[in-house]
């Protein structure tokens, strides 16, 4: 099975996320996430993503973060208060993390040097930065992992940051094209590379 490490897409094969703290669709997805974005952002919003992984233990979170787009909605040093206490409450609860970052690599890697996470529970997604970034979040532990969008050589990421796998970030609900997309991401990979991920995936969920 080729996994999707990160869609809006709830098919078998996909870790799907939210960006406006609902839960997706049950049963039908690899691994359920709820999360939050900056520009989605309420009290009550974040209030309802809590109690919804408090009551669900299979929720992971995700996926939320920090985005540069959004500082006219949410200025840069809330969004980074209320990053920290979304991942300390992911944490505490020993969940999965499914991280979103535009244009603020610097304040993401400070606040995940101060955090005390499981290793490899944590994934950065659509992660389009440098080998020098991609081998700095190895040394922190955490997954890349990489869209189509990605416009970087995946080799010299690869060997930065040997933990970096394919998702596709889909948003639609097309079946075939979802799966057309998720097969390019692989073929951009090394061959064999689904034993890899496969092995990736349960370091990230625990299993
Ligand atoms: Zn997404």
């Amino acid at each position: 099975m080729l996994i999707d490490f990160h869609s809006h897409f709830s098919s078998p094969d996909s870790i799907v996320c939210t960006a406006d703290a609902s839960a997706p669709d049950r049963d039908s997805a690899l691994l359920r996430c709820a999360g939050l974005l900056p520009d989605k952002w309420t009290v009550q919003g974040q209030e309802q993503l809590f109690s919804l992984l408090a009551r669900n233990s299979g929720l992971q979170l995700g996926e939320v973060g920090l985005d540069r787009r959004f500082e006219s909605i949410m200025p840069m040093d809330r969004q980074i208060t209320i990053l920290k206490q979304e991942l300390e409450f992911a944490i505490l609860k020993e969940r999965s993390i499914s991280l979103h970052c535009v244009h603020a690599t610097k304040p993401m890697i400070d606040i995940l040097k101060e955090l005390d996470f499981r290793p490899y529970s944590i994934l950065w997604h659509g992660f389009n930065g440098s080998p020098e970034t991609a081998r700095e979040l190895a040394k922190l532990n955490v997954i890349l992992s990489i869209g189509p969008r990605f416009s970087g050589n995946i080799e010299s990421i690869l060997h930065s940051n040997p933990y970096t796998v394919p998702e596709t970030d889909y948003e639609g609900s097309n079946n075939l094209e979802h799966q057309k997309i998720l097969e390019n991401q692989y073929h951009r990979f090394p061959e064999d590379y689904q034993d890899q991920a496969e092995k990736m995936f349960s370091l990230f969920c625990h299993q």
